[in-house]
């Protein structure tokens, strides 16, 4: 996507704050958007070290900056410097994507949800009453765990290399759902039966050669969600293909999370297809 782009007195801008932000795929993303409905909009990337988040993201907002997305490591940071917080970003407890009005700032977080909407569309998995496997405790793991639970998910395994840490996210999913069978474990234990989903939320993967698990010790029932996507194709998902397990990695997630925070900033529906269309397109240009 190389349109153009005329920036003149009237301009909105967006962007993404992160460190390094320097590879990030939105801009591609939500620029192509933009033109494709006409907006005058702009999308920037904004390199912001974690001591610079509270002066970078009120002056943004100060300066009349429309909306931006939070990326590693500041989706826990902006909690603090917000007027307002979806109640799907305050149980998630984190916020990726901000909306700026009249210098006030509301936060939400579209990467539970387009974790979902990846679920149905790349994999027509749904939740409700099935056990899932998830990899990781980190900041995707927390979103992905509370929105499965949220759609009514009946048992989860979280497994993490550093157990503790599953077990204060299994403590916390316990706490906002005690109907649902919760258990914390190190990534090498074994699920007590067989799930139907496992998504791997950690960054083993990703460039590295590795797979944070041995698939076919598993048996994994229905579907496998990597939410890694660079490279497309990492090792667990070539297993998977080897056992004829259905399977995405996490351009689904990434291009959902990414077409629901352009909704929230404009209050219009974002053409999906061609935003998938511009993250194919960067990504080959990798
Ligand atoms: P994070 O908060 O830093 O968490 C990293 C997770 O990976 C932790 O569970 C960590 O375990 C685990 N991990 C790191 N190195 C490991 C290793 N060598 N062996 C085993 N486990 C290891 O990161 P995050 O924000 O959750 O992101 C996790 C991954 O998801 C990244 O690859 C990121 O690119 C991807 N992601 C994708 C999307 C999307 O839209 N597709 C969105 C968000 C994130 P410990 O707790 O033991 O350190």
């Amino acid at each position: 996507m190389s349109a153009a782009v005329s920036v003149d007195g009237k301009t909105r801008l967006y962007g993404i704050l992160g460190h390094p932000v320097t590879s990030s795929l939105s801009p591609a993303m939500q620029n192509a958007a933009f033109a494709a409905l006409g907006l005058n909009a702009v999308y920037v990337p904004f390199p912001v070290q974690p001591r610079q988040l509270p002066k970078v993201a009120r002056g943004l907002a100060a300066a009349g900056v429309a909306g931006f997305n939070l990326t590693v490591p500041h989706k826990l940071a902006i909690l603090p410097l917000l007027d307002e917080i979806t109640p799907e970003a305050r149980a998630i407890g984190a916020v990726n994507t901000v909306r700026c009005e009249n210098g006030r700032m509301s936060g939400t977080n579209t990467d539970g949800e387009g974790f979902l909407l990846s679920l149905a569309h790349d994999l027509a998995w749904q939740p409700e009453g099935k056990r899932a496997l998830l990899l990781g405790a980190g900041g995707a793991a927390r979103g992905i765990a509370i929105s499965l639970l949220e759609k009514g998910l009946a048992a989860l395994h979280i497994a993490n290399r550093t157990p503790e840490k599953a077990e204060a996210l299994a403590a916390d999913c316990r706490d906002l759902y005690p109907g649902a069978e919760l258990r914390a474990s190190g990534l090498e234990e074994a699920p007590d039966s067989a799930p139907h989903l496992l998504v791997n939320a950690t960054t083993v993967g990703m460039g590295d050669g590795a797979s944070p698990v041995e698939l076919a010790r598993v048996g994994v029932r229905e579907a496998l969600l990597d939410i890694v996507y660079t490279p497309p194709e990492t090792p667990l998902l070539a297993q998977a293909a080897a056992l004829d397990l259905p399977h995405a990695n996490g351009m689904g997630m990434l291009l959902h999370q990414g077409w629901l925070a352009f909704r929230f900033w404009t209050e219009r529906e974002a053409p999906l297809e061609v935003m998938r269309a511009a993250l194919q397109e960067a990504l080959a240009r990798r």
